[in-house]
């Protein structure tokens, strides 16, 4: 038969009875594997020290208020009861080394003559279960706000607050588009517009508010594309300036309208 395995030795040094009676045969009759148990039976019993290490402690009073804080709880909120006694203070450190053996280059000192398990020295875990539980908690609510902020940046909610159908004019007839005028929650408007319609080589596009009667108007800007968006300048009033107009330009270095409108339309100001 074959030796055992190592998961299976390892489970006989932590105390199961994991063995069929062949194996157990074979362990009886085989030093080799007989070693291997009383060897990880060692480790294991180094270790047993290290478990007062991790028993729980309660927290300082101070660290339930801070979660408290975090999580928004009311002040009445008491604290989840401590599971387990404090006991770590008096932890005894764990076996180590001595330097000299420790070090590199030491090999020949023949400091130890014999192989020396070193468990890791117990360290004073203070970890409070509910208080790791909460803060976890905090952290997905954070982390969960966080995104949620982030996307409130990228894409603010914004409000159409008034839109418009363009219709064509009558040089160019079989165009079309719309437009729309949204507000974000800090006031800034912007007009969006889309044109569908022919562009001439040696021509562009330019987005204006006008007065109603024609008598004013204000350039928002080149539409490049079939859609556009653009800053309505603070303080205008759309009331004042109610019709969208997009007009056919050319590139002769006029910046006026070139009264050459493709479509027009008025917001339901
Ligand atoms: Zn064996």
């Amino acid at each position: 038969m074959q030796h055992i395995d190592d998961e299976t030795l390892a489970l006989l040094a932590l105390g199961e009875d994991v063995l069929d009676d062949d194996a157990r045969a074979h362990l009886s009759s085989c030093p080799e594997c007989a070693d291997a148990v009383a060897r990880l039976a060692r480790v294991v019993d180094a270790f047993d020290g290290a478990d007062a290490a991790d028993d729980l402690v309660a927290p300082d009073a101070a660290v339930w208020s801070r979660v408290q804080a975090e999580l928004g709880l009311t002040g009445g909120t008491a604290a989840p009861p401590v599971v387990a006694p404090a006991a770590v203070a008096d932890a005894p450190a764990g076996p180590t080394l001595p330097r000299a053996a420790a070090g590199p280059g030491t090999e020949d000192d023949g400091a130890t003559g014999t192989a020396v398990v070193v468990p890791l020295a117990p360290r004073p875990r203070r970890v409070w279960v509910p208080v790791a539980a909460a803060a976890a908690a905090a952290l997905v609510v954070g982390g969960v706000g966080g995104i949620l902020w982030e996307r409130r940046e990228v894409e603010p909610p914004e409000t159409t607050v008034a839109s418009a159908t363009l219709d064509p004019l009558p040089d160019w007839q079989g165009a079309s588009g719309d437009a729309r005028v949204e507000e974000r929650p800090d006031g800034r408007r912007q007009v969006v517009v889309t044109v569908d319609a022919p562009v001439p080589d040696g021509t562009y596009r330019e987005v204006w508010l006008l007065a109603e009667d024609l008598s004013g108007l204000v350039s928002l800007g080149v539409l490049d594309g079939t859609e556009g968006r653009f800053d309505v300048p603070d303080g205008l009033d759309l009331a004042e300036f109610p019709v969208v107009d997009v007009s056919e330009e050319h590139f002769d270095g006029d910046p006026s309208h070139s009264g050459d409108s493709v479509v027009r339309g008025p917001l339901d100001v």
